[in-house]
């Protein structure tokens, strides 16, 4: 396949400049990289915008068409092409990585490499156990039990493409430091879906974007192809099977609020193409679903621009002070419960406080101060000010925060974790926050096989499903972190199995 700039690169490009400068909820950057770069070094890296397949070279038929370039299409699409499969992605948006781009936290895993390098001691049973608790108990147990299981695994499975996550620290809900992130601690998202994409580019895997699939083809009750809708054109796209990964529906306020009325006025952190698209078209050919009521809400968005801050920041030590400058609850909670402990302030906003030894240590503070979400100060009396708090709360906070670190024991909300470093070193920083929509637990009910299931239970023939179009792996509460060791385990995993369906 000839590489070609299509103009929709420039096209992509300028509408996320464009939203940028709009400071919109939907900003999707088309972030730099260097398309089909050969050296693993030079994988995530790279200054050029992407380039896509032209529409002109889009095949009648493929062994697997993938709906969607998040992190689990992206993943299921080299899988595919590595078991020797011919594969497209179908994009619908201008540029890829949906919500996979947005991602900020890192990717949980257990029993690495990089745990053992750094001394923690990790194991798989753990984190099955506290993912279960975090999910409330809710969690399909054999889902949850593989993504554990070959979370290990596909760390290293990223790292031997130049996709390296070996900066280790906290989540909420987590007794250990599980969720790995770039060696700078800048946001997972990015440097994933750069990752990614370059090794598709190695491959010559070809990517199409303002491709939109409208309906899954069924033949005698197997899936066996496409309709999509690209260059203003419908076409029929032949496929022995098809990988459903198109994302969740959290910017779909409709299905949203169908499930969970109460969301109403809730903003969201999803990127616009987050409808549910891919629900829809599996439930057409008898897909059940599970769970489509658990939406996760965040605790820490910043609601002007609906940005989401990382609760890694929080996993590095950052705390939470409400309107009068005191601290309200243990930080490093589940997200439901931390969300409902800022839902429960009389002022229903919070801020996420922390100082410069923090802020050397976090890379993606750079994107929250870009977007003008920080407010900086040279010393806790200024920052009060700044954040019209009381002064003589926000020290007496800090200092007993601070305490609290030297003697590792919060006894004012029996934190345990986060507490390496003190607030110490200024400047000092606050950003506001409250709670948001952000990721759709519920989904299309797959097996282990990622086989997406009917309401009797069996497996649909050639239709597979990964990433946040499925539920049951989540529960009733999704722990950070977990949704990218969804995306790239069960995404993997649907890349593999729909390579052999294609054989059988
Ligand atoms: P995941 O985290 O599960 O990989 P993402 O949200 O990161 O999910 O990616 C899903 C991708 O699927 C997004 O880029 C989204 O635009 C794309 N998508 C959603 N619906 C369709 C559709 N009907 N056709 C093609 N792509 C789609």
């Amino acid at each position: 396949m000839k590489k070609k700039v299509w103009l929709g690169a420039l096209l992509s490009l300028f509408v996320a400049v464009f939203l940028i400068a709009c400071g919109s909820k939907s900003t999707n950057t088309a972030s730099s990289s260097t398309p089909a770069s050969s050296s693993k070094e030079e994988a995530v890296s790279g200054a050029s915008e992407k380039v896509y397949t032209d529409p002109s070279e889009l095949k009648d038929g493929y062994d697997v068409v993938i709906i969607g370039s998040g992190g689990a299409g992206m993943a299921a699409a080299l899988a595919a092409h590595d078991a020797g499969a011919s594969v497209a992605i179908l994009e619908k948006m201008p540029v890829i990585g949906g919500n996979t781009s947005k991602s900020s936290g890192g990717m949980n895993a257990s029993e690495t490499k990089f745990q053992k390098e750094q001394g923690i001691d990790d194991s798989n049973d753990l984190f099955y156990e506290e993912t279960l608790k975090g999910g409330k108990g809710a969690n399909n147990p054999d889902l949850l039990r593989y993504m554990v299981d070959h979370s290990s695994e596909a760390i290293d499975w990223l790292d031997s493409m130049g996709i390296t996550l070996n900066n280790v620290t906290f989540s909420g809900g987590f007794s250990k430091a599980r969720i790995h992130r770039p060696a700078d601690g800048s946001a997972v998202g990015g440097y994933l879906v750069n990752g990614l994409y370059n090794n598709l580019m190695e491959r010559k895997v070809p990517i199409f974007v303002n491709a939109t699939v409208t309906e899954i083809i069924e033949k005698d009750g197997a899936a066996a192809g496409v309709k999509v809708t690209i260059d203003k054109k419908e076409k029929s796209i032949a496929a022995k099977s098809v990988v459903v990964t198109s994302g969740g529906f959290g910017a779909n306020m409709a299905t949203v609020t169908k499930y969970k009325p109460e969301l109403k006025s809730y903003v969201t952190t999803n990127h616009e193409g987050a409808t549910g698209d891919g629900i829809e078209m599996a439930q057409k050919l008898g897909a059940d679903v599970v769970d489509m009521e658990q939406i996760q809400i965040h605790p820490t968005v910043y609601q002007e621009k609906a940005f989401l801050v990382s609760e890694a920041i929080r996993g590095e030590g950052a705390i939470l002070v409400n309107a009068q400058g005191n601290r309200f609850y243990n930080e490093m909670e589940t997200r439901d419960k931390v969300s409902a402990a800022i839902n429960g302030l009389p002022e229903q906003y919070a801020y996420v406080v922390f100082d410069q030894q923090l802020r050397e240590h976090s890379k993606s503070i750079d994107t929250y101060e870009q977007k003008g979400m920080v407010i900086k100060a040279d010393s806790v009396e200024e920052l009060a000010k700044a954040l019209n708090v009381s002064e003589e709360n926000l020290k007496k906070t800090i200092e007993a925060w601070n305490t609290s670190v030297e003697a590792k024991n919060d006894t004012a909300f029996g934190r345990t974790t986060g507490m390496d470093r003190n607030i110490s070193k200024a400047p000092y920083y606050a950003i506001k926050v409250a709670p948001g929509i952000h990721h759709t637990m519920g989904g299309l009910k797959i097996n282990t096989n990622t086989e997406v299931l009917n309401k009797e239970g069996q497996a649909i023939p050639g239709l597979y499903a990964a990433g946040e179009v499925t539920g049951g792996i989540h529960g009733k509460n999704r722990i950070g972190g977990n949704a990218v060791a969804d995306i790239i385990v069960f995404g993997r995993q649907a890349g593999e199995q729909s390579a052999q369906f294609v054989k059988k």
